[in-house]
């Protein structure tokens, strides 16, 4: 029956998950892995979070409002007064926007080596998809090559920071492509909060900018899967109507509304993470600078495969980076995760 499968189906493998941390517990015989392969929080939600998604579950037998709009409104009293859609996680809204505006056969431009499912989701869609690489060296992004190869297509994927590479694309970098391109500029912030960055200003001056965020990251929240987008005020009825009713369930909205109000917890954690970071990137050989909760580091002569078989032997699950297209294979990138954890892949990569 195979035969009835969509050849992008059939012949790709699709996206890549972490290893299971149970997994590797069992074939190594070990108690208590280091979750560091997929840049979680590694605190779990605060008690009003849990709270408010239970106090929603009770009324679980009711369709969810359609437009989320207690996460909407406390995106609202977060950031002010803009335009939101949401989504089962950033994923599904990046998976709806597609829909929204790109026909089967149309071109998606990605600025690579990035996240893979900007590529999975426009192949799925029936788009065709061709990379802007970024410059060798130092993973920046060359403004006036991204917008030759965008040429007339209506979307375009950048990540920053950039999964896995860490690095951010300067505002004026942005504002450039946006003013050459003819399409739209997806902005991957997934990360943005553990930046200095901040280019939510464009968004008062383009009607070509979507700006992609997701509670998974910062917000401790990546197993309810939230994500939304600013985006321009012409775009959002159409997204609304691409979109799979009801993406957003009830219980998810009323948890990520109330994680938006953990100032102290966010705070704690952007800390937490830039003071292990800044250790990371001074004392492993081979470390990238990065503006995320994540660092790429450099594992030659290992392979990217080897590295993470080795470290899991230890205990700790890292990703390696060989599935990123345009990428060498001697990469991994290792989240942030608690004291304890990060003590723990600090000893096993300097045994390596
Ligand atoms: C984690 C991540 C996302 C997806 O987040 P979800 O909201 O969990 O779907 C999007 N983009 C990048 C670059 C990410 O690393």
């Amino acid at each position: 029956m195979q035969r009835l499968v969509r050849v992008c189906f059939s012949e790709a493998s699709g996206y890549s998950f972490a290893k299971k941390a149970a997994d590797v517990a069992r074939e190594h015989g070990i108690e208590r892995v280091a979750r560091l392969a997929s840049n979680e929080n590694p605190r779990p939600p605060s008690q009003s979070v849990i709270e408010a998604g239970c106090a929603a579950l009770l009324e679980a037998n009711r369709y969810p409002d359609e437009r989320a709009s207690v996460f909407v409104e406390a995106l609202r009293r977060y950031h002010g007064d803009y335009r939101f859609v949401t989504g089962a996680g950033m994923d599904g809204v990046i998976e709806t926007l597609i829909r929204t505006v790109v026909e089967p056969g149309e071109t998606v431009v990605i600025s690579t080596p990035t996240f893979s499912f900007y590529g999975i989701a426009a192949i799925a869609h029936g788009a065709r998809v061709v990379n802007a690489p970024r410059r060798k060296e130092d993973f920046s992004v060359d403004p006036a090559d991204f917008i030759r190869v965008c040429g007339g297509a209506k979307l375009a994927f950048l990540c920053t920071p950039n999964n896995p590479t860490g690095n951010t694309v300067p505002l004026e970098t942005v504002e450039e492509i946006l003013e050459g391109l003819e399409g739209l500029l997806f902005l991957d912030n997934a990360y943005i909060e553990f930046s200095d960055m901040d280019y939510l200003p464009l968004m008062h001056r383009y009607e070509n900018l979507v700006l992609g965020r997701t509670m998974s990251k910062i917000f401790a929240l990546a197993g309810l899967r939230v994500g939304y987008a600013f985006v321009p005020g012409w775009l959002e009825p159409f997204y609304n109507r691409a979109a799979t009713p009801f993406a957003l369930n009830s219980v998810s909205a009323a948890a990520a509304a109330a994680a938006l109000a953990e100032e102290e917890s966010v705070r704690e954690t952007r800390e937490h993470v830039l003071r292990w970071r800044r250790r990371f990137i001074e004392e492993i050989p081979g470390a990238y600078p990065s503006d995320a909760n994540f660092v790429m580091i450099d594992v030659a002569p290992y392979t990217g495969d080897e590295a993470v078989e080795r470290l899991a032997a230890r205990g700790v699950l890292v990703r390696s980076c060989t599935t990123f297209p345009g990428l060498g294979d001697h990469y991994i990138r290792v989240s942030i995760g608690d004291d304890r954890e990060n003590a723990l892949f600090m000893e096993a990569i300097r045994d390596l």
